[in-house]
Parts: structure tokens; sequence; C-alpha cells
């Protein structure tokens, strides 16, 4: 268990890792940022930073042993630091969470092993093996590159015209998998919490509405049904204790049918903070980071009590452009991330509206 005055390490040094090392600060905890070169907003309110890959070894073993725990504020560690990393000190949530959510096929399968819903899907890693997945799931269907895919990269859209050729030149030839398009109502998540001692909790469910593959807005209540609620929050504590998860993390759903029709089913895993839970802050009792700062510290979980109707909305590229006019609307929960610059498609900030 940590105490004030101990260092939490944070694999990153984006926004997330960010908004972490502001909760840890209240607690009296200090923050050691692990990052490559480039803009790591992070670096701005945190005691310590190693600049260096995550494949230095020398470097990861003593940004180690500077610290009591190492978390990471993105999916993509690469095993191997994981691996060098928890040879010395506990890494939180821990590194089996990032095999399994790093790779689609994998991810799927596990979730699918619980019980729960997904989209039918198949693993393809040839031409030949992508025609034959698409006589099985037929179209429209998206194929997806197993690994590093986000924000709608590494996708393609396979509807009536397009053959499999263009689909697979279009994601690189790289192992992936052929998934059954769902025509879905809405997409919501579900931003979830595990301590160390296992005592999970759940934020009420988000609707996610996207711009360009990239989230735009947040709201809740969701346009759900009682039991869709409960079901997507009972589906994160599944996820979590099959994982021995110990963090927050989101479950991304999405959501068919409607009326007593309404069916939920899982899109993927995010083994971290996430843009759909960034109205906690100010919107709930616990922020989901200091929810994951008190998790990885082996401290008790704190209220997901919501506090108002929630209207969160990112700022990206030029919007940031706006902060003196939003500055000037009472009771708006502002945060930027202090990025240097605004490029198109980049998250500069968010907004959230709680209205009581
Ligand atoms: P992902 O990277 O898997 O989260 O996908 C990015 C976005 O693409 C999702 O938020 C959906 O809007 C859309 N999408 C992904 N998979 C499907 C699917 N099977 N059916 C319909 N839309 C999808």
């Amino acid at each position: 268990m940590l105490k004030p005055g101990d260092t939490i390490g944070i694999l990153g040094g984006g926004q997330l890792a960010r908004m972490m090392a502001l909760a840890a600060a209240p607690f009296g905890l200090k923050c050691h940022i692990f990052a490559p070169e480039g803009d790591n907003p992070a670096f701005d309110v945190s005691a310590a930073r190693t600049v260096a890959g995550y494949e230095d070894a020398e470097a990861l073993k003593s940004f180690a042993a500077s610290v009591s725990v190492v978390t990471y504020e993105f999916e993509n560690v690469p095993s191997t630091t994981a691996d060098i990393l928890s040879a010395h000190v506990p890494v939180l949530p821990a590194p089996r969470a990032l095999a399994i959510t790093q790779d689609r096929f994998t991810e799927k399968s596990f979730i699918r092993e619980l019980g729960l819903t997904v989209p039918n899907f198949i693993a393809v890693s040839s031409l030949e093996e992508l025609e034959a997945a698409l006589m099985t799931i037929g179209r429209p269907s998206v194929l997806k590159t197993r690994r590093l895919g986000y924000d709608g990269k590494g996708q393609a859209m396979i509807r009536e015209d397009v053959s499999a050729r263009d689909a697979w030149d279009a994601i690189g030839h790289a192992p992936a998998i052929l998934e059954a398009f769902v025509p879905f109502e809405r997409e919501v998540s579900v931003v979830a919490a595990r301590s160390l001692a296992g005592e999970c909790v759940a934020y009420d469910v988000c609707e996610n509405r996207h711009k360009h593959h990239i989230l735009d807005k947040t709201l809740l209540p969701a346009a759900v049904s009682p039991r869709t609620e409960a079901h997507a929050k009972a589906a994160a504590q599944k996820i979590a204790e099959a994982l021995g998860y110990v963090g927050v993390f989101a479950v991304e759903f999405f959501v068919a049918g409607s009326g007593d029709q309404e069916v939920l089913l899982v899109n993927e895993i995010a083994p971290r903070v996430h843009n759909s839970g960034h109205w906690t802050l100010g919107g709930a009792e616990t922020s989901q980071f200091e929810q994951h700062i008190r998790a990885v510290s082996g401290w008790p979980l704190g209220s997901v009590k919501r506090l108002g109707r929630i209207e969160m909305e990112n700022l990206i590229g030029d919007d940031v452009a706006r902060w003196a006019d939003l500055l000037a609307e009472p009771g708006l929960i502002i945060e930027l991330y202090g990025k240097r610059e605004a490029r198109p498609g980049r998250k500069m900030g968010h907004i959230t509206r709680v209205i009581r």
C-alpha cells in the first residue's frame, strides 16, 4: 500500500497521464513520467521525468527503482517493457490485461468465453482467409487489424461494392479480424474500477457520439433501459474479475435494437482511464483519475455518484481556440491539456457541463 510522499510511475506523457498526476497531487503522491521524446503535457505537472524509448532496458530499470508502483496511460505498452518493469516493481493493471487487450482476436475471444455477446468475428491472415471469412460473416462487415488500431485507424468497411482485395490492401496486409457490422442504435461505455482488495465500482453508463471516428461528446444518462444499464455494469465487473484487474478501465458497447429488443454487444476493453470518463472530473464525486490513483495505490475506492445530467465535449484541433469564450460560461468545467500545437484531430482539451 502506498502512502503520501510515495511516487507513482506512469508510462506515457499525454493528457491521461497529466490528469492522473494532477489527481495524485492532493494525496501528497508524486508522479514520475516515463515517455519518449515529444510533446508530453504530463511533464508540466509531475515531479520527475525520464525521456527514453519504451525499449530502453537501462532507463526502465532506473525508472522502476525510483517508484513504488508503475501504471500506464495507453494499452500498447510493449510486453517486453512490462516484463522488465514487473521484475522490479508492481505494474498495475497487471501486464496480462495488456496482453489480452492489445490483440483484438485475443480480446474478443476472452470476452466471448466469459459469456458476453460480441459481434461475430473470424481471424484472417491472408487474402484467401479473408475471402473465406466473408462467406461466413457476409457484408457489410468490418476488417480490423489485430494490433495497434484506434479511433478507426487500421479498419476497412467491406460493403457490397468493396472487394476483399481492396479491403486487404487498405489495412496493409496485417493480421486482422473480420467482424460482422452491427447496425447499432447508439454507442455506450462503462467506466469502472477494481481495487487491490477486489472491490468493484462502475460509473453510470455513458452515451458516446463520434465525429470522424474520434469521440466528440459523452452524454449521461445514456438513453438505454434500466435493464441494459445494469447489464453493462455487470459485464464490466465480470471482465474485471476475470482479469484480476486493478485500476480504472472502460468497456465500449454497441446497443442494437430498442425497447424489449435492446441488446448489448461488447466492442472493446480499454485497460486505462478513458476519454468517455472525462466527465467524472467535476461530474462525479470521485474522478476516474483519482479512482485510478486510489486503486493502484492499494487504497479503497471513492464514490462513483454522478452529480447531475452530463454533457462532455472534446476540444479537438482548433476547437481549443474557443477557450476565452468558454471561460465566460458560469459553472463550465474546462480542462486544457497544455499541448503545444493544435493539429487537426488532436485532442486539446475537454469541457463538461453538469446540469443539476
Ligand atoms: P473500434 O476501433 O473497434 O472501437 O471502432 C471504431 C468505430 O468504428 C466504433 O466506435 C464504431 O463506430 C465503428 N465500428 C467498429 N466496429 C463496428 C462494427 N462491428 N459494426 C458497426 N460499427 C463498427
